[in-house]
């Protein structure tokens, strides 16, 4: 007989059946993505844009942030091991620090997957996904000195900041943007007053903008009471900030002692706005949306047993192998491309810049 509480128990099972149904179909395996900090915009984006992507395709996720703490990012991503991850997507803090934990995981069937930093010194790193990064240093140098140039004849006066020696990034970063500036430097185009050049005298630990504005201020004493500096090239918006300050601090920034030119990179709000006011001059736009979205594809194709696409396999050696990668394009952004690169695109909200 068909009784109200049969009806129950069925329609309970049927909706169990159909919950496991969507569960099976979806549950594709948990994702552990291991991001270096939250202190820094771009990573949050490129966190919660891997979550979105990873959920459509059905995978479950762990998102950790480890606020620029190594033991806090290996225990993070020791735990997503334990967890039964399948993948692990990683932007180290200290691209050298990992391969112990990286052994573990490789031991436990995992793939790695080096999320825009590379991780070196293990074998046990499968895939890079990036943006072309000696690019980045060559669209910096090619603002810097395009906004050296627009505002009147050379030579002018630069001062170099370099990233995290941790982080390979900052190598590639600094020769990209090198290239573009020995040459001016060695037809003394381009002056550095301080004489600090190479990674091992403008590299700022762990991409520090308070780190930045103190060296800012350093090199603004010892150097420039009798002149003016025209240039900074900076190669992240933190430590842009930072130089800003600092050289705010001394008086540019006015009508007689002008704001010198300084570059950035990651489009980051607060200096998007300083750009909006014509302090920061530049940044480099990496859209963090489509690197999710081409890692999350990669990862989907290796965990269902295909050959995901690459676009370099010559330029990332880790030290122990050249690690296949797949490379976006990075691209320049000055005050004036802001609205069609960032707002039309859907990067950012015109009222997020405006206010
Ligand atoms: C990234 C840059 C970022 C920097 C600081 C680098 O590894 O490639 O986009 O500006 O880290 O977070």
């Amino acid at each position: 007989m068909f009784t109200r509480r049969s009806f129950l128990v069925a329609s309970v099972a049927a909706s169990a059946l159909l919950a496991t149904g969507q569960a099976m179909a979806e549950d594709k395996g948990l994702i552990g993505i291991s991001m270096p900090t939250k202190s820094s915009t771009r990573w949050i984006s490129d966190g919660e844009s891997m979550v979105k992507e990873f959920t459509a395709l059905g995978y479950d996720t762990d998102l950790q942030f480890a606020e620029n703490d190594i033991p806090n990012q290996l225990a993070q991503i020791e735990n997503m091991v334990t967890k039964g991850a399948k993948v692990l997507i990683i932007a180290a803090i200290d691209g050298t620090t990992l391969s112990d934990i990286l052994q573990k995981a490789h031991d436990a069937g995992v793939k790695v997957f080096a999320y825009d930093r590379l991780i070196s010194k293990t074998e046990n790193v499968d895939y890079y996904t990036t943006f072309d990064n000696f690019g980045v240093g060559v669209l910096q140098a090619k603002s810097l000195v395009e906004g050296l140039k627009s505002k009147g004849a050379g030579p002018y006066n630069v001062e170099l900041f370099g990233g995290s020696p941790d982080d390979t990034n900052a190598f590639y970063f600094y020769d990209g943007a090198m290239s573009v500036l020995q040459p001016m430097i060695d037809a003394k185009e381009v002056v550095i007053a301080s004489g600090q050049m190479g990674m091992d005298k403008v590299g700022t630990l762990r991409w520090d903008g308070a780190v930045a504005q103190a060296r800012m201020d350093n090199l603004l004493s010892a150097n420039y009471t009798d002149k003016k500096v025209n240039g900074v090239l900076a190669p992240y918006d933190g430590l842009s900030m930072g130089i800003i300050s600092s050289l705010k601090g001394v008086g540019y920034g006015s009508a007689d002692q002008p704001m010198p030119v300084v570059t950035g990179q990651d489009a980051e709000l607060p200096s998007v706005k300083s750009m909006m006011a014509d302090e920061q001059y530049s940044t480099v736009f990496k859209d963090t949306r489509e690197l999710a979205k081409v890692t999350a594809k990669m990862v989907d194709t290796v965990l269902q047993g295909g050959e995901p696409e690459i676009n370099d396999t010559k330029t990332y050696n880790n030290g122990v192998k050249i690690v296949p990668s797949y490379l976006l394009t990075p691209y320049s952004v000055g005050k004036g491309d802001i609205t069609k690169m960032l707002v039309d695109s859907g990067y950012y909200t015109a009222d997020q810049i405006n206010n």
